[in-house]
């Protein structure tokens, strides 16, 4: 019989069985400010290590995409603290500053 594995606990995920795909989307942000202490030496210096980067990195850098495939246990886990916040963060009634939805 084939299976799939959650990708956490490495459970054997059964045809039929209840499973989550997490798909996670890290998007670079940039709202159109440039910061002005920055001269043009900061930004020569910027493109010349762009420039050192191979295509891969350079494109992991704007956008990376991952998807997983969790058991439930995992995905509960997984969802009661995406960001791996620490106990004390937790403890803040769950209102995050960066939180955007
Ligand atoms: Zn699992």
């Amino acid at each position: 019989m084939s299976y799939e594995v959650c990708a956490k606990c490495g459970k054997r995920l059964r045809p039929g069985s209840v499973k989550y795909i997490i798909s996670i989307n890290i998007i670079a942000d940039f709202d159109g400010i440039l910061p002005e202490e920055v001269d043009e030496r900061e930004i020569a210096r910027l493109i010349r290590e762009a420039k050192k980067m191979d295509q891969e990195t350079l494109e992991r850098e704007v956008h990376q995409g991952m998807v997983y495939l969790l058991c439930k246990p995992c995905r509960d886990i997984f969802a009661e603290n995406p960001l791996n916040l620490s106990l004390k963060s937790l403890s803040m009634g769950g209102n995050f500053s960066g939180l955007l939805q």
